[in-house]
This record gives structure tokens, C-alpha cells and sequence, in this order.
């Protein structure tokens, strides 16, 4: 599938509005009601550019405390600058509102994952309702998206895509977002990602540091990535597609894994996310509450820390550490680093 551009006499419209081309709209939009029969509404801005360009949509807090995505949504449609714009901006900076109000993952309403919600229905639970809100109005009219993620809370992610690699254009939109690793997968059903990349509207995942936080450096390398995305669709046509020095898609379960605890305790990790950690290194050591007894947990290969714990407390089971192993070449570059 190509992207098809839009006209530059393209009028963005939802029920209950319309965004005429050069105009930018920012409004609240009802999702669904509250215990008290009140609208809850989620904030939307639309940027209609004058120029012929794709329809995008960037998402954050699908997951209520995932905020890192929040202020990067915000800025591209409020702090950027689109006197030259060729297509339409679609910002939904919260789409999570009960669980951003909460500080939750879930949707407090029976602890439904919205984005295990996607595309929605109208006849179902509530979450799936509030996906079909969003998705007829916002998602369904757009040509590609972006959907801002972070780890859940207690650990944190190297800033990673996650794509389907195996549809050329979400393979395009991947590649010129410009992260260093970006792993390949469908993705689960009902994750906006890969409901409208089925639906041919080409979604990445970007996935950022923890929960409950705005770090500012990952808030700047995902709008280094906007940016460059940006330019690979000429919707800036004054910008420039990055070049991340190195790319790494991991494929498959093959390549990574999930390092578990095998003993509850307090962890020490010896690594952080981004780190690479050579075979049979010590990457944490797990103590009982006297420190007199320890287990260690070893590099199975050497690899990359993806995903490392960050409140240092487990039970038997829980994971540690998401270690992926890249090629011979990335792993020269790093040790080059
Ligand atoms: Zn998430």
C-alpha cells in the first residue's frame, strides 16, 4: 500500500466538527461518560495544513501512566512551527484519560487494557466503546501513525521502535523514525499498533524510558525521530531524515529474551537499559534482606539491555531484564562507543 496524499482542499472532520485546511483546532472530545452522567473527554488538536500530504496521527497514554509520549505529542503540535506543512497533524497527547487521572496503566473501569481495545466496538465493554470513539474520528481517516509508549512502571525500556517489518511500509516508517534498535513483531491484538497496521494505516510503537516521569532525554531523541519521519514524507519538507549511526531489527523470540528472577529478594542491577553486557557477566545479583545470601544472574550471550528493572524488589518469576542479542557488527559499534 502507498501513501496516498491528501488534497490541499482537505477538510479534517469528526462528529461534531470540522478542521478546515490551514486551520488548527485544539478541543475536548467525549470518549464516553462518567458514574455521574458527565462527559469524559480527551484532548485533541488537529493541524490542517494548506498543502496537498499525509493524514498522521501521533498517540500517547494509551496506558494512563505512560507520560514520557504526552509531551512529545504535545510539543509537535503546539510548539512546532507549521507555517509550511504538507498534510494533516492528528495529536491525541492522553488517550487514557481515566488512567492518566488515576496514574494508572489500565482504564480504572474494571481494569480494561485500552490498547488491548482497538479498533473497538459499540456494543461492548466500555473500553472497547471508548477505542471505537477514538478510532472512527481520529485513527480510521489517517494514512500512518506514531503510538508513544514507555515501560510499565518499576521498570524502564531503551528508547526502541517496535514495527511489522514484514509490511514494507510500516518497514519505511520505522526506518526513518531513526532508533538505533527496533524490534519486529505484529504486535498483540487490539493494540492500536497492530489493528490499523492491519488496516493499512502503517503504526510504530515507540517505547521510552519508565512510566511516571518526563525524561527529557528521551522526549528529545522521539522528536529527533518525528522530525525525521517528518522529512522521509516531505510533510517538513525543510527537515531532514535522520541517519542513526546503527540499526539493529531484532526478529522473533530467537534473539531476545525475558531474564527472570529465580529467588525473591532485593535486586542490585549492574546494568542499565541501552548497556551491552558480554557473556557471562554478572548483569544483577539478587539478596536475601540480611545480604548474607545472594543469587546471580548471568548474560546468557553477550547482548543489550532493552529492558531493565528499576524498583529493585521480585518475587520468583518476575522478569529482570530484557536482553536481546545483536549482530557481530552492532556489537563492534558499541564496543566502539
Ligand atoms: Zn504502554
Amino acid at each position: 500500500m502507498m501513501v496516498e496524499d491528501r488534497t490541499s482542499d482537505y477538510v479534517f472532520s469528526y462528529n461534531g466538527g470540522r478542521v478546515e485546511p490551514g486551520e488548527t483546532e485544539h478541543f475536548r472530545f467525549t470518549v464516553t461518560e462518567t458514574y455521574l452522567g458527565d462527559p469524559l473527554r480527551i484532548p485533541v488538536s488537529i493541524i490542517n495544513g494548506e498543502n496537498d500530504g499525509p493524514i498522521v496521527f501521533l498517540t500517547a497514554a494509551s496506558h494512563g501512566d505512560e507520560l514520557n509520549g504526552i509531551e512529545v505529542v504535545r510539543s509537535v503540535s503546539r510548539d512546532w512551527d507549521h507555517a509550511v506543512l504538507n498534510g494533516t497533524l492528528v495529536c491525541l497527547p492522553v488517550l487514557n484519560v481515566p488512567g492518566f487521572l488515576a496514574q494508572e496503566r489500565y482504564l480504572p473501569i474494571q481494569d480494561r487494557d485500552l490498547n488491548r481495545s482497538f479498533p473497538g466496538r459499540e456494543d461492548s465493554t466500555s473500553a472497547h466503546r471508548i477505542a471505537k470513539k477514538i478510532w472512527d474520528n481520529f485513527i480510521e481517516p489517517c494514512d500512518f501513525g506514531l503510538d508513544f509508549h514507555t515501560s510499565t512502571r518499576g521498570r524502564t525500556n531503551m528508547f526502541h521502535v517496535r514495527a511489522d517489518m514484514e509490511c514494507s511500509d510500516t518497514e519505511r516508517l520505522a526506518r526513518a523514525f531513526a532508533s538505533n534498535l527496533i524490534m519486529n513483531s505484529e504486535g498483540s491484538d487490539g493494540t492500536l499498533r497492530r489493528e490499523a497496521t492491519k488496516n493499512e494505516i502503517p503504526t510504530i510503537t515507540i517505547e521510552m524510558g519508565q512510566a511516571h516521569r518526563f525524561e527529557r532525554d528521551q522526549i528529545d531523541t522521539a522528536l529527533a525521530g518525528v522530525r525525521s519521519v517528518f522529512a522521509e514524507y516531505d510533510i517538513y519538507p525543510q527537515a531532514c531524515v535522520q541517519w542513526p549511526g546503527w540499526t539493529e531489527v531484532i526478529d522473533g523470540w530467537a534473539e531476545k529474551t525475558w531474564l527472570r528472577a529465580d529467588a525473591g529478594g532485593i535486586v542490585d542491577m549492574h546494568y542499565r537499559a541501552g548497556e551491552l553486557v558480554d557473556e557471562g557477566e554478572e548483569i544483577c545479583t539478587i539478596t536475601n534482606p540480611f545480604k548474607t545470601e545472594q543469587t546471580t544472574i548471568d548474560a546468557p550471550f553477550t547482548g543489550l539491555v532493552v529492558g531493565a528493572l528499576k524498583n529493585p524488589v521480585v518475587y520468583p518469576g518476575n522478569p529482570i531484564c530484557h536482553f536481546v542479542k545483536p549482530s557481530d557488527d552492532t556489537i563492534s559499534i558499541l564496543r566502539k562507543d
